[in-house]
């Protein structure tokens, strides 16, 4: 679903990424882990169209970013082409960025209805399901304001889901939530990744959930992947003694 080829992008002197080639089949669930700057974030904003790289490619479902087709082939980027890439992605973010003058229910319904031209009542109605299935049935009505930090990231990540992407990218969902709510924005995303076939891209600090919800994890190192194994490698044998040495510390 999903291929990198030769990525690079740099912030100034500040060489973030230094060529990433990866390809993610439609339907993997990948973390990425490494240290703090090893450009995991830049990574998945650089897919979200977020930002632009210096070089190289990604093609989502086989059509590069960055260009559209048309008749005659290939044509470079255009708004359009970038809304219609949007469409296909879900990004749930570390700061949840809900419209705090909407409700609960209105914000999820919000890009289906405006986006996807759905009528009101059956996106309301979708909505609605999709907020109980991250256990926010009750607070439909509610403004973002009266809810916990995990609870909004919930509401975040049922948003998301309501444009029923094929690749949800989940950036470092839980780095800004008190300890106590960090479990149940994990769990949600779990049941997501158990349920679905939507290709998953995760940014996580939390190893054991990585570990959990990931059938390949990515170690990132110095803006290139360093190590690109299946879970129970990469947390009991990994192949790069860096990658060693990186989970020594945080585990
Ligand atoms: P973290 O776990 O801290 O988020 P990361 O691996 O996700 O780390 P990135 O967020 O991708 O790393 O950041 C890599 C580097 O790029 C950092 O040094 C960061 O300061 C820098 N950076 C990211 N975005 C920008 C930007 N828009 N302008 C300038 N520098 C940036």
């Amino acid at each position: 679903a999903l291929s990198i080829r030769g990525l690079t992008k740099s912030f100034g002197d500040n060489h973030v990424l230094r060529g990433v080639d990866l390809d993610i089949p439609a339907g993997q669930k990948v973390a990425f882990i490494g240290r703090s700057g090893s450009g995991k974030t830049t990574l998945l904003r650089l897919v979200m169209t977020l930002e632009r790289p210096d070089a190289g490619v990604i093609e989502v479902g086989g059509v590069p970013l960055g260009v559209r087709r048309t008749d005659n082939g290939y044509v470079p980027d255009s708004r359009r082409h970038i809304a219609e890439v949007r469409r296909n992605i879900g990004m749930v973010f570390q700061q949840f960025n809900l419209f705090p003058h909407k409700t609960v229910v209105q914000n999820v319904m919000e890009a289906p209805v405006k986006v996807l031209k759905q009528p009101k009542d059956e996106a309301r109605a979708a909505a609605v399901a999709l907020l109980e299935k991250v256990g926010l049935g009750h607070k439909v009505d509610e403004h973002p304001s009266r809810l916990s930090g995990g609870q909004q990231q919930r509401v975040a990540i049922a948003r998301a889901l309501a444009m029923r992407p094929q690749v949800m990218l989940f950036d470092e969902v839980t780095s800004a939530l008190d300890p106590e709510m960090v479990g149940e924005v994990l769990n949600v995303i779990r049941d997501i990744a158990t349920e679905t076939s939507m290709t998953m891209l995760l940014v996580t600090h939390e190893m054991r959930f990585a570990r959990d919800v990931a059938n390949r994890v990515i170690y990132m190192e110095d803006g290139v992947v360093a190590e690109d194994s299946p879970p129970e490698v990469i947390f009991e044998n990994p192949t790069n003694p860096h990658t060693r040495n990186f989970l020594r510390a945080v585990l």
